[in-house]
């Protein structure tokens, strides 16, 4: 069974409403560029979600960047999953080294976090990958089993196969630097088979494996030709319509 590529915007805390209505606008002169048989989202600040819905060209679909792991409470500033569906939202990143490093969250927080995204009926983006010092001392392939147990911990198989795991070395977000798509690719294939030794063979099967850091118009297809990554999550080049565009027509 044929996996269906994925790619996928992460604007951080990028674009006021009226520069997304910008975006949307240059991308939906450009939508011949995506193709039918690929799934495009933008996982985008929360206040521009509404605009992005309507004006998005249709192939388009919106993801959240964070999620509080409750339905509703006295969780001042936090958005519940039930806000996020109400706007169409159909994907939620989980575990971004960013959340994980300058806001503290942690693999059990994380796990809640994808446990309810899924309860809500989105599909989770667990976000994993090894510092530059871990990368050095060889522990890339025990720290990213380690996040996708404790990230997927109470899913069921069918949960997992439905889920994306996206795999963003942290040395190589924002910098320019990419792993080698040879390096990704050994890392994806790991995850595929920790899931399937963890859950099953069908959920290793189904479940979308991204590449992520530093992916650009230039080098994306060198990590989509790898047997096991299905897509990118993409920041910095995501956020230029022109550039989206480019990398669509590249996967
Ligand atoms: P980058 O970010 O493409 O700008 O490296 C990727 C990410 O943080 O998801």
């Amino acid at each position: 069974m044929a996996r269906t590529p994925l790619l996928m915007g992460n604007w951080k805390m990028y674009k006021t409403v009226g520069e997304s209505r910008s975006f949307a606008e240059s991308l939906a002169k450009q939508s011949a560029a995506l193709g039918a048989s690929v799934e495009y989202a933008v996982c985008a600040p929360f206040t521009t979600l509404h605009v992005l819905r309507v004006m998005l060209p249709s192939q388009v679909k919106i993801g959240a960047q964070n999620v509080y792991p409750e339905k509703e409470g006295a969780f001042t500033g936090e958005i519940a999953p039930p806000m996020l569906v109400e706007f169409g939202t159909q994907y939620v990143l989980a575990g971004h080294s960013e959340r994980r490093t300058l806001f503290g969250e942690t693999d059990d927080l994380i796990g809640r976090k994808v446990r309810a995204i899924v309860d809500h009926g989105m599909r989770a983006v667990l976000c994993v990958g090894e510092n530059l010092t871990e990368k050095e001392s060889g522990q890339t392939n025990a720290v990213v089993a380690g996040q996708v147990i404790a990230g997927l911990a109470s899913l069921s198989a069918s949960q997992v196969a439905e889920s994306v795991v996206a795999y963003e070395p942290v040395w190589a977000i924002g910098s320019g630097k990419t792993a080698t798509p040879e390096d990704a690719q050994s890392v994806a294939s790991e995850i595929r088979k920790l899931i399937s030794e963890k859950y099953d063979a069908s959920a290793a099967e189904k479940v979308r494996i991204l590449y992520g850091g530093s992916v650009k118009p230039n080098n994306i297809a060198s990590f989509l030709s790898q047997p096991d990554i299905d897509g990118a999550l993409v920041g910095g080049a995501s956020l230029d319509a022109t550039s989206f565009a480019d990398m669509a027509k590249a996967v």
